[in-house]
């Protein structure tokens, strides 16, 4: 049958559904995926056709420079809607798929879904919003409105046009994101994501989608890993890489630290212009995480929701350095479950100290129940079933949907 993806341009968004789109392509479905054409090699790799959005398409810089404020994040979302609608309900009018698989940020993929009433399953790689909102203090609360404050004229100007021209229908939910349908995915086990009424039996909690065989490769230098030395990995993800600061202040550190260190720089980052490299440290712009993080002790990381899944994924205890409110909020639920200790979680985020960093790095390797719940989380993911559950989950839909009515 004929699936349509739609995504939108960040490594966080697009690799949970490689594993799922190659499932579903091994099952013999036809999946067409629109993103940006920087997405195209991975998503070519994982079996689906590829399509780009129409020019100008959405940039991964573009969200990127977004990304730490989630009401410039839903302007951004209701703008691509008003942009993308009339190009995709044209599309999906040509294409007739039997099924739209949308990102929970791609409102418009749920809102031409729901206005061509074709079946729909939202895709949601972060915890189920709502969820967190209890982990929000005060401070966060205020940051937060500080920014809420000028994206609400945008917010409200941009929803008012979209009623105006397709009808109240299209926003069926009150909230902009996560855009949701009758059947939603969550990349997540229920153990890990926090409590909220929100969730009802159309949310499925399908676990981290790995599958290293279908994400993008990279070089690695196996042979420098020595043995006998505990292994730290770190990474601050592929958007708010470009820290030198924070780099230096991890080699300054550690250089004299027993253990060896990998820090995935960013692509965005010189590696040159780090200054000198302590020998413990193998740096790289990327690397291949998936494949890494089996064989490291402790994962130093921004809080990404994708990081923090698949360090547990593979019971590797976490020190969150968060650089953004939602993945202050994901380093919480990580530390409240045990697995994680949480530097720099105040607004501006992102700030620690060299002691703060060396002492929780320490706590991490010695306490052994980091380790042991980030196992028990670890196993709760594989117990969710991954890509082969959602995988089954999307082949029901489209059998509810054969069905006469
Ligand atoms: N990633 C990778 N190699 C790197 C850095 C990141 O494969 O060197 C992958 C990582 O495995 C994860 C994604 O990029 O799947 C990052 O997503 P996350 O949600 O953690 O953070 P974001 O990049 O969206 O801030």
């Amino acid at each position: 049958m004929k699936i349509i993806f739609l995504n939108v341009p960040g490594h966080g968004h697009v690799n949970p559904t490689l594993a799922l789109v190659s499932e579903l392509n091994r099952r013999g479905h036809h999946v067409i995926y629109y993103n940006n054409t920087e997405f195209e090699p991975q998503i070519t790799k994982s079996g689906a056709e590829f399509r780009p959005y129409p020019e100008p398409q959405p940039t991964a810089n573009e969200l990127g420079q977004l990304a730490s404020s989630l009401p410039q994040v839903s302007v951004w979302v209701l703008g691509q809607s008003q942009r993308l609608l009339p190009w995709l309900l044209e599309e999906l009018h040509q294409e007739q798929p039997d099924l739209v698989v949308f990102d929970a940020i791609c409102l418009w993929g749920m809102q031409a879904a729901q206005l061509l009433t074709i079946p729909s399953v939202a895709s949601i790689t972060t915890f189920v919003a709502e969820g967190v909102k209890g982990m929000i203090n005060l401070r966060d609360g205020l940051a937060l409105v500080g920014q809420a404050l000028p994206a609400l004229p945008g917010i409200i100007g941009k929803r008012r046009q979209l009623v105006r021209t397709y009808g109240p229908d299209i926003f069926p939910y009150s909230q902009i994101f996560p855009a949701i349908s009758n059947t939603n995915l969550v990349y997540t086990s229920r153990e890990f994501q926090p409590e909220t009424d929100f969730i009802d039996e159309s949310f499925h909690f399908v676990g981290p989608s790995i599958n290293t065989a279908v994400r993008e490769t990279s070089d690695f230098p196996w042979h420098l890993l020595e043995d006998g030395r505990s292994h730290i990995y770190l990474s601050l993800g592929t958007i708010y890489h470009n820290k030198a600061a924070f780099y230096q202040m991890a080699f300054n550190t550690f250089a004299d630290h027993p253990a060896q260190f990998v820090l995935s720089a960013g692509r965005m980052t010189d590696i040159t212009t780090l200054g000198p490299i302590p020998d413990n440290f193998i740096v790289r712009n990327f690397v291949p995480q998936l494949e890494l993080l089996p064989r490291v002790d402790a994962f130093i990381t921004h809080g990404g929701m994708n990081s923090i899944n698949e360090g547990l994924y593979f019971g590797v205890p976490l020190v969150v350095v968060p650089q953004q409110m939602e993945q202050t909020l994901n380093a919480r639920q990580a530390a409240k479950v045990g697995a994680a200790i949480v530097l720099g979680d105040r607004p501006p985020y992102g700030r620690t100290t060299a002691t703060a960093l060396h002492h929780a790095l320490d706590e991490v390797l010695t306490d052994d129940s980091y380790r042991q719940n980030a196992a028990r989380i670890g196993q709760s993911f594989r117990d969710a079933g991954g890509y082969e559950q959602a995988a089954d989950i999307v082949t029901a839909v489209l059998d509810t949907a054969k069905q006469p009515a």
